[in-house]
C-alpha cells in the first residue's frame, strides 16, 4: 500500500480527518488538493470561521477567549449558556425539524470537545467575532449565544493553521491533484483513488479513503439539475473547485444520496461581487444587515419580512429568496439612524445616497413610482411597539402592511438615505451522502462501503431549507475528526 489514509480535499473537514487519522496511528497520510497552492483551502479559506458549539457555562469559553471579560466588561454576565437542547432547538427550528436525528446528535454533543481538540491538536487560536456577531448597544457589546467565537484571521487563519499543523505532523500534501475515481478491490473495498495530477493520471493506493471535497456549489449544471432555476446563474461566494467530484465518485460506486439535494446555503451579497470567491476578498461581499432596513425588488416592492428573526437564522435562506426575485436584484435601504450599526463588510462597496427618499429611489433600477409608494406605506405602518434594540428580537413592528416587518421596524425618516444593490450568492449545497456514526459511507443496500469515509459539506442530512450560522465548520470538524479516526483504525 502507498498510504494508510488518503484524504480528498484540503479544507477544514479534510484536515480534521487527516490530523485525526495521524493522531490515531495512521503512519502515511496523504491530502489531495485539486487546486493549485495559491488557491488552496476550499470554502474554508473564504469563511468567516465562526463556530457554533455547546457550553453549559460561559466560563467554558475562557480557554478560547481568555481576555473576553477584560476587553468587553460584562461578557461573563451577558452571555447565556448554550446547552445541547438550545443548539438542537435552533437547528431543528431552521431546518423545519428535518435535520437527521442521529447525525445532529453527534454534531451537537461533540461540538465543544471538538473545539478543544482543534485548539490543542489543531493548534488553532480563537477570538471573539466582533465584526459579525457583536452588537453594540450604547457602550456595551452584546453577544448572541452559541456562535460568537471564530479562529484568528477568520477563514484565512483557519486554513493556514490547518496546513501548518498538517505539515508539522508529516502529513503529505499534493497540490494540483484532483481525484477522479475511487479504486476498488475485488472484495468491494475502496483501496485507493485515481488522480489527475501534474504527472498525468495515476492510481494511488491506500487502506482507506476519506472524501472531503465539498459540495457541488461551483457546478452550474448540477445546480440547475438539483436546485432548479435560476441557480445556474448564481454567483459563487467561495471556492471555484467544488464541482461535486467526491459526490460523483461515491455515487458511481453505489453510495446513498442523503438529505436535501434541492437545498443550499445562499446569502445576500453585493450585486457587483465577482462570479466566484476572490482569495483576498474572502466573505466581505456579504450584506447581512438587512434587518435594520427594508429590501425592495426591481418592481419597487418589499416581498419579505426583513426582521423575521435574528439574521444568523435567516441569512442562509434569504440569499435564495433574493436570487428568485426578478433580475435576481434587490436593494437594501437604510436611513442614517442605523448606518453605524451596519456590518463593517458594507464598507467594501459604495451605496447610492440621497437626502430624500425620492432622490434615492430615482437612482435605482426599480419601478420608481411603486418604490416610493412602498416606502411611504412602510413608514406609515412602522415603529409600533419598542424600544428599538438591535441585540434582541425587539418587537418593533409594522401594522397593516403585507409583508409585515416584525422586529427592528424603525421608520426611514433620517437623511441621508442609502441603498446597497444586492443579489444572492451560493455558499454550499446541502445534499450529500449517508454516513453512519463512524462517518463511514453507506451504500444503497444500506450497508457501509468498506474503506470509504466522508465529512464536511459531503455529509447529507444535517441541513434542510436553512442553516444556523457557524454550523458548517463545526460539522466539518466533528465528522472530519471521526472520519480520520475511523479510517486510521480500518
Ligand atoms: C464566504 C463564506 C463564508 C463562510 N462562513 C462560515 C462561517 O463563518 N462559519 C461556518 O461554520 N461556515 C462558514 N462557511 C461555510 C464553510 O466554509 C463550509 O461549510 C466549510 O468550509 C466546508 O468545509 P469542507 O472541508 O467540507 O469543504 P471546503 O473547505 O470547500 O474544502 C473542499 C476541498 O476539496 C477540494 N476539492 C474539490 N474537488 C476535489 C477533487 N476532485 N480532488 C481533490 N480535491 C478536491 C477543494 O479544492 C477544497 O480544498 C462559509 C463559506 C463561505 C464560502
Amino acid at each position: 500500500m502507498d498510504y494508510d489514509v488518503i484524504v480528498v480535499g484540503a479544507g477544514n473537514a479534510a484536515f480534521s480527518a487527516a490530523v485525526s487519522a495521524k493522531e490515531s496511528g495512521a503512519k502515511r497520510v496523504l491530502v489531495l488538493e485539486k487546486a493549485p497552492r495559491e488557491k488552496r483551502g476550499g470554502n474554508t479559506h473564504f469563511s468567516g470561521a465562526v463556530f457554533r458549539f455547546i457550553y453549559s457555562d460561559v466560563a467554558e469559553l475562557d480557554r478560547f477567549v481568555p481576555n473576553a471579560e477584560r476587553d468587553y466588561p460584562g461578557f461573563h454576565q451577558g452571555v447565556q449558556p448554550y446547552p445541547v437542547e438550545a443548539f438542537r432547538a435552533d437547528l431543528m427550528r431552521v431546518t423545519q425539524d428535518r435535520s437527521d436525528p442521529q447525525l445532529s446528535t453527534i454534531l451537537i454533543e461533540n461540538s465543544y470537545d471538538t473545539m478543544c481538540w482543534m485548539q490543542e491538536t489543531g493548534r488553532m487560536k480563537f477570538e471573539l467575532a466582533l465584526s459579525v456577531m457583536g452588537v453594540r448597544v450604547g457602550n456595551e457589546v452584546k453577544w448572541p449565544r452559541g456562535a460568537m467565537i471564530r479562529t484568528e484571521h477568520e477563514g484565512v487563519g483557519l486554513s493556514r493553521t490547518w496546513f501548518e499543523t498538517a505539515e508539522k505532523m508529516d502529513i503529505e500534501i499534493r497540490y494540483d491533484s484532483g481525484a477522479q475515481r475511487l479504486a476498488l478491490a475485488e472484495s468491494g473495498r475502496v483501496n485507493g483513488v485515481v488522480v489527475r495530477g501534474p504527472n498525468g493520471i495515476e492510481t494511488i493506493n491506500a487502506k482507506a479513503v476519506v472524501l472531503a471535497s465539498g459540495g457541488f456549489e461551483t457546478n452550474p449544471a448540477w445546480r440547475r439539475h438539483y436546485l432548479g432555476d435560476p441557480w445556474d446563474h448564481a454567483k459563487v461566494r467561495g471556492s471555484n473547485f467544488n464541482y461535486g467530484d467526491g459526490l460523483k465518485m461515491a455515487l458511481d460506486i453505489g453510495a446513498m444520496p442523503w438529505g436535501h439535494w434541492g437545498g443550499c446555503h445562499a446569502t445576500p451579497i453585493n450585486a457587483e461581487a465577482p462570479d466566484y470567491g476572490v482569495q483576498h476578498l474572502t466573505d466581505k461581499t456579504n450584506r447581512l444587515s438587512y434587518f435594520l432596513g427594508v429590501m425592495l425588488n426591481v418592481e419597487g416592492k418589499r416581498w419579505i419580512d426583513e426582521g423575521a428573526d435574528i439574521n444568523s437564522f435567516t441569512y442562509a435562506k434569504y440569499g435564495g429568496l433574493i436570487l428568485r426575485q426578478p433580475r435576481s436584484l434587490v436593494y437594501q435601504i437604510f436611513d442614517s439612524k442605523v448606518l453605524q450599526l451596519l456590518e463593517p463588510r458594507y464598507s467594501t462597496s459604495e451605496p447610492f445616497k440621497s437626502e430624500t427618499l425620492v432622490g434615492l429611489v430615482n437612482q435605482l433600477k426599480v419601478d420608481h413610482r411603486q418604490a416610493l409608494k412602498t416606502l411611504e406605506e412602510y413608514n406609515a405602518a412602522a415603529a409600533r411597539g419598542g424600544p428599538f434594540n438591535p441585540a434582541v428580537l425587539d418587537g418593533v413592528h409594522t401594522e397593516g402592511i403585507d409583508p409585515p416587518k416584525t422586529n427592528w421596524a424603525q421608520k426611514l425618516d433620517t437623511p441621508p438615505y442609502v441603498a446597497y444593490p444586492v443579489t444572492g450568492g451560493i455558499t454550499f449545497t446541502f445534499g450529500g451522502l449517508k454516513v453512519n456514526q463512524d462517518a463511514q459511507v453507506i451504500a444503497t443496500d444500506w450497508k457501509p462501503i468498506p474503506g470509504l469515509y466522508t465529512c464536511g459539506e459531503m455529509v447529507g442530512g444535517l441541513f434542510h431549507y436553512n442553516y444556523p450560522l457557524g454550523t458548517g465548520l463545526m460539522s466539518g470538524a466533528v465528522f472530519g475528526r471521526i472520519a480520520g479516526r475511523s479510517a486510521a483504525r480500518g
